[in-house]
């Protein structure tokens, strides 16, 4: 425990580094092979690396010059955590027979050896809190189908040789990926270089170092280069878990330091490849991956299956996904992949075809099988779905997720059209505490269900096919996806126009008063959306930069990027209206899918689009100083709130509100004079009504004890979905309403990333049978938290 608080102590630990050099060398596909051992809570194996030297040297001369510049060195801190020894095993760690177990061959590189003043040239790869036990260099030349491509026969050298297969394998045109996949796996099969020593590597804190004795250009390193490691216990890239049926699960979850404690990586955004993977796994797990394909299970070694994934589509690192559990799919008698696997219509993958089918259609990304050139694609308003939940969530997945998972995809395509991806899989994940489970939407009726899946179909577009080429820009996929969230889910209600604007207004008001909220409680630094201001996107000669506050404590908590973020779309909405403003995103998704962005890259194409915004002083200068460069809540949002106030449906709450008022102060005074009291005709509200009314009735100094059982009673709080929930538990904490510390400490255990702020609640007060309740729910659920998650709230409480 010791240890760990020396770390948060770290002042390098706000800011992320990001190392790899990716100017000097890229990745351009990854093929991993990996077993997930459940007992020992390790994932290990290997991941092949096919390399290509960066194009940026070619501004400067030949290809590779200036390869010879040393790898920078961002992180001048070299704490006592820098030094490791990849090879030492842990303390009563058995290291697994796939692994190699020979570590000799000048793999044993300890940091007293390995000078920053190299003449060698290095690899530089993104990497922490992994165990790697070798790197080799393959021999490709083995791979007889590769040697085809090498029509020439012009290599006689067979260093050259292997490097200009390699280059012809990356460079293969997509109409042809399926041979190149092919081949991507026979290579990543081949031998090590015959009577090569194993290449020279190097761990500190975040990096895996690679070096080839004599190579000082990029040119001249290994293009094909397998790496063997297993995943650490501490690695903060995947949650070891238990489902909600305690069964054991791993998962990636959306770490700020994404997967580099999964697997070695670049992971700077504009590192874009595609990938293979084949995961093995116990018969009785489901292996869920981010792949464009559906895997069905081969068996493996006596006990495991093998599951195979592909993208593709060029994609940055941290987008990889993978859910490894004893899930069950909803909608599926048998429950049994093999049995099930033909039948259903959609089980045929839609293969698409690349002859550009419409001629007027111009992708402008790198080449990729991309669906937008493909008619078929195009016309699919819904595309493959499926969920997958613990059995204990199975039918509340059968009966709510998966009716709404094709009338959300639809309203997706008619806004955005085509759908980016060939398949959507939706896991109802445990709550984790820094982000917010699927379990968290399946209580109460289907609104929050809803608007969550929207909003992460949303992210096909805005976070996967469009990504932020600045990760401090987070609003690119999160502002979008909010703001997507509504314009969606309105769709899907079928609505009329009225109808949805009244909701959208009392949407925004809550959200201007979570904003509004966070503002007040936060660090000026983190409610900047742009924190990089005019360097945004900026990256070091060799590629790597620093992600600013990406690994604040803080910052998992925060909705800053998701709220100013959809306030901005929504002020800019307001200034085209909204379906000249939805026309736009169409066309603005046309032109940068499969492509990194920057705000202005957005921004600027909007202003242009619609010349009149600049005569009323909305200029690129301005949205950046009033939105996304300042802290602090924007001139516009202090306005509309008032008129959100004077909707309708904020009308209904604030009369709801008042009735409350009256029966605290009068007939719901002392619980004996209760049932004498006067009858209230309460009117029934939408969940987000009751959202509201809950906040406007904890702004109330007192409420008599029979008003929280009659407000309990007359809207079944403890069955409302996740938000009201919160609400309810907010004002028991506030009033010591004991009789409902049981939801509370339900909420906390099951609804944890929506539960942090309770701690604070239920301290503050210094009351003993709260204070106790906080201490019991954390001593829990502690066990499945993440480290940094852990601290926030036991500073909270200790
Ligand atoms: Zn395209």
């Amino acid at each position: 425990m010791e240890s760990n608080r020396d770390l948060d102590l770290d002042p390098n630990k706000d800011d992320l580094p990001l190392r790899a050099n990716t100017n000097h060398m890229l990745v351009r596909h990854y093929v991993l092979d990996l077993t997930v051992h459940f007992q020992r809570k390790v994932i290990g194996g290997s991941i092949v690396l096919f390399l290509e030297p960066g194009v940026v040297s070619s501004k400067h001369g030949e290809l590779g010059d200036i390869s010879n510049t040393p790898v920078q060195n961002l992180s001048q801190v070299s704490s006592k955590h820098d030094v490791s020894s990849p090879i030492t095993p842990e303390p009563n760690k058995v290291i697994p027979p796939e692994e190699p177990s020979c570590l000799c061959g000048g793999n044993d590189v300890r940091s007293v050896l390995w000078g920053d003043e190299s003449e060698e040239f290095t690899l530089v790869l993104d990497c922490c809190d992994l165990t790697v036990s070798k790197v080799e260099e393959l021999d490709v030349t083995t791979v007889p189908d590769l040697k085809k491509l090498d029509v020439d026969q012009q290599h006689a050298n067979t260093d050259h040789q292997s490097s200009s297969l390699v280059q012809r394998l990356v460079s293969m045109p997509s109409l042809s990926w399926r041979l190149q996949h092919e081949l991507y796996i026979q290579c990543s099969r081949s031998p090590t270089v015959h009577n090569a020593q194993p290449l020279r590597f190097h761990t500190d804190r975040w990096s895996l170092q690679i070096r080839k004795d004599g190579v000082c250009a990029p040119r001249d390193f290994p293009r094909a280069v397998r790496i063997w490691y297993e995943t650490k216990l501490t690695g903060g890239s995947v949650r070891w878990t238990k489902d909600q049926d305690s069964r054991c699960c791993v998962y990636t979850m959306g770490s700020p330091i994404n997967n580099r404690a999964l697997f070695p990586c670049q992971e700077p955004p504009v590192a874009m490849s595609t990938w293979q993977a084949r995961v093995r796994a116990p018969c009785d797990y489901t292996v869920l991956m981010s792949g464009e394909n559906q895997a069905f299970p081969k068996p493996a070694e006596t006990g495991f299956l093998q599951w195979d994934y592909y993208v593709t589509m060029p994609m940055p690192a941290s987008t990889f996904t993978i859910a490894v559990g004893q899930w069950l799919e909803a909608g599926v008698k048998h429950p049994n992949f093999e049995v099930e696997k033909t039948d259903k219509p959609y089980k045929k993958e839609l293969s698409v075809s690349l002859d550009n089918d419409d001629q007027q259609y111009v992708c402008s990304h790198m080449d990729y099988p991309c669906r937008f050139m493909a008619s078929a694609a195009r016309t699919q308003t819904v595309i493959p779905h499926r969920v997958f939940a613990p059995p204990c969530h199975l039918q509340k997945a059968n009966d709510m997720v998966l009716p709404l998972l094709p009338l959300c995809l639809t309203a997706a395509h008619s806004v955005l059209g085509v759908h980016p991806f060939s398949r959507l899989d939706v896991l109802i994940v445990p709550s984790g505490f820094s982000s917010l489970g699927m379990a968290s939407v399946l209580t109460g009726v289907r609104n929050l269900c809803g608007a969550r899946l929207c909003h992460e179909i949303a992210h096909s577009w805005f976070g996967l096919a469009i990504g932020a080429r600045d990760w401090t820009e987070e609003w690119i996929s999160e502002g979008f996806a909010t703001y997507l969230e509504d314009v969606f889910w309105s769709h899907v209600q079928k609505l009329g126009c009225r109808e949805a604007e009244e909701q959208r207004q009392l949407k925004a008001l809550l959200r201007w008063r979570r904003l509004s909220d966070e503002l007040q409680n936060s660090e000026e630094e983190l409610q900047v959306l742009r924190p990089n201001k005019e360097n945004t996107g900026e990256v070091s000669e060799s590629g790597a930069s620093v992600v600013k506050h990406a690994l604040n404590p803080e910052k998992p908590f925060m909705q800053v990027h998701y709220l100013k973020g959809y306030f901005l779309l929504k002020f800019l909405a307001d200034q085209v209206g909204e379906e000249k403003f939805l026309d736009f995103f169409k066309v603005f998704v046309g032109k940068f899918h499969g492509q990194l962005i920057l705000s202005q890259d957005f921004l600027q194409m909007l202003l242009d689009t619609f010349p009149g915004m600049s005569s009323r002083s909305i200029t690129l200068e301005a949205i950046f100083s009033d939105w996304l460069d300042t802290p602090e809540m924007p001139e516009w949002l202090r306005d509309s709130c008032s008129e959100w106030l004077r909707t309708p449906v904020v009308q209904k709450v604030k009369e709801e509100v008042a009735k409350w008022i009256h029966f605290s102060g009068s007939a719901g005074k002392g619980s004996k004079r209760k049932r004498a009291g006067p009858k209230v005709n309460f009117k029934e509200l939408s969940p987000e009504q009751l959202v509201l009314l809950l906040e406007f009735l904890l702004e109330e100094p007192m409420l008599s004890l029979s008003t929280l059982r009659l407000l309990q009673t007359t809207y079944n709080l403890q069955a409302q979905d996740a938000e009201v929930k919160h609400r309810w538990c907010e004002l028991a904490v506030k009033h010591k309403h004991t009789a409902a510390y049981r939801d509370v400490e339900q909420f906390l255990i099951h609804d944890q990333a929506m539960g942090w702020y309770l701690y604070g609640e239920l301290m503050v007060q210094e009351d003993a049978r709260q204070q106790a309740l906080a201490r019991r729910c954390l001593s829990i659920i502690k066990d499945d938290m993440e480290q940094s998650a852990c601290s926030v709230v036991e500073e909270m409480i200790l």
